[in-house]
């Protein structure tokens, strides 16, 4: 026997050796070739004397002082780490470029040069097809944690709904994270709710739901958002967000609008979910 155990061990390295990955599969390599070759087309976007950052999957940049990056970089992986523990379960396989910018006018000079246009908001946006966010950072951190979700979110549940896309991601413009969770708070987008609450002109949630598309957007929009932000806000106050996560992501080829889904967490009772809900937001304040 003992003879045949330098064969025997010739063979398990030669076979080790064949099954091992090459640089390019290891995980780790992966990830630092990547990191090398974001940094790299990052620096020709915003110079190579910016600050850069990792946040898990984000690699952020901006000429912001090294505390105040830390501080952005902070932010987002609590935020990041909340929204999987709470929602997402699939984690993208590449890195997210995050520019951030003190004003407006840097901000807007950014977006000319990267995009060919001028900003379309003046707080910031993602750009899924260069898996970018890029942010006007001095209008506050909100729309950084809006925009990640979005960045997150179509990697976990890449045919999500466009009103629940923007539900969630608004809902998390305003909020905290304590305790390795996120929760959306109140918001500059009740008082849109309230006033068409009280002139009957409110969206009924049958409605929101059709808006999966570009439709969503445009004239009008405003109480779209509002609507669907506090129908999230809703669930989540009544602790069934996560559940309907992931009823409307797994069910979705079959229900794309997300209305079983909702209808299924609220025990089928929507209509008295529904009046429920508008008695709330009516009394939701925002100061
Ligand atoms: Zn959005």
């Amino acid at each position: 026997m003992r003879t045949k155990f330098p064969l025997a061990a010739a063979l398990l390295i030669t076979s080790a050796l064949a099954c091992s990955p090459s640089r390019a599969d290891d995980p780790k390599e992966k990830d630092s070739d990547q990191e090398t070759k974001l940094r790299s087309d990052m620096e020709d976007q915003i110079g190579a004397d910016a600050d850069f950052k990792r946040a898990g999957p984000f690699l952020v940049a901006g000429h912001l002082g090294a505390d105040a990056m830390e501080g952005h970089a902070a932010m987002l992986e609590r935020c990041r780490k909340a929204l999987h523990a709470q929602f997402f379960t699939k984690e993208p396989d590449f890195l997210y470029a995050v520019y951030l910018f003190p004003n407006h006018d840097a901000y807007d000079a950014f977006c000319l040069k990267f995009t060919g246009d001028h900003a379309s908001s003046k707080y910031g946006f993602y750009l899924p097809s260069r898996h970018a966010l890029v942010m006007n950072i001095g209008t506050g951190g909100g729309t950084l944690v809006h925009e990640m979700t979005h960045a997150l979110m179509e990697v976990d549940f890449p045919k999500v709904p466009t009103w629940f896309n923007e539900g969630l991601a608004s809902l998390f413009e305003q909020s905290t994270t304590a305790g390795g969770k996120i929760k959306g708070l109140v918001n500059w987008r009740l008082p849109t709710l309230q006033s068409a609450l009280k002139d009957g002109s409110f969206l009924e949630w049958k409605k929101l739901v059709e808006f999966n598309g570009p439709g969503f957007y445009g004239d009008g929009s405003g109480l779209r958002y509002a609507t669907a932000r506090y129908l999230c806000m809703w669930l989540q106050e009544k602790g069934k967000l996560e559940a309907f996560y992931v009823k409307i992501r797994d069910g979705v080829d079959k229900d794309a609008k997300g209305w079983e889904a909702l209808s299924s967490v609220l025990d089928g009772k929507t209509e008295e979910a529904e009046k429920e809900w508008r008695e709330w937001a009516k009394g939701l304040k925002w100061e």
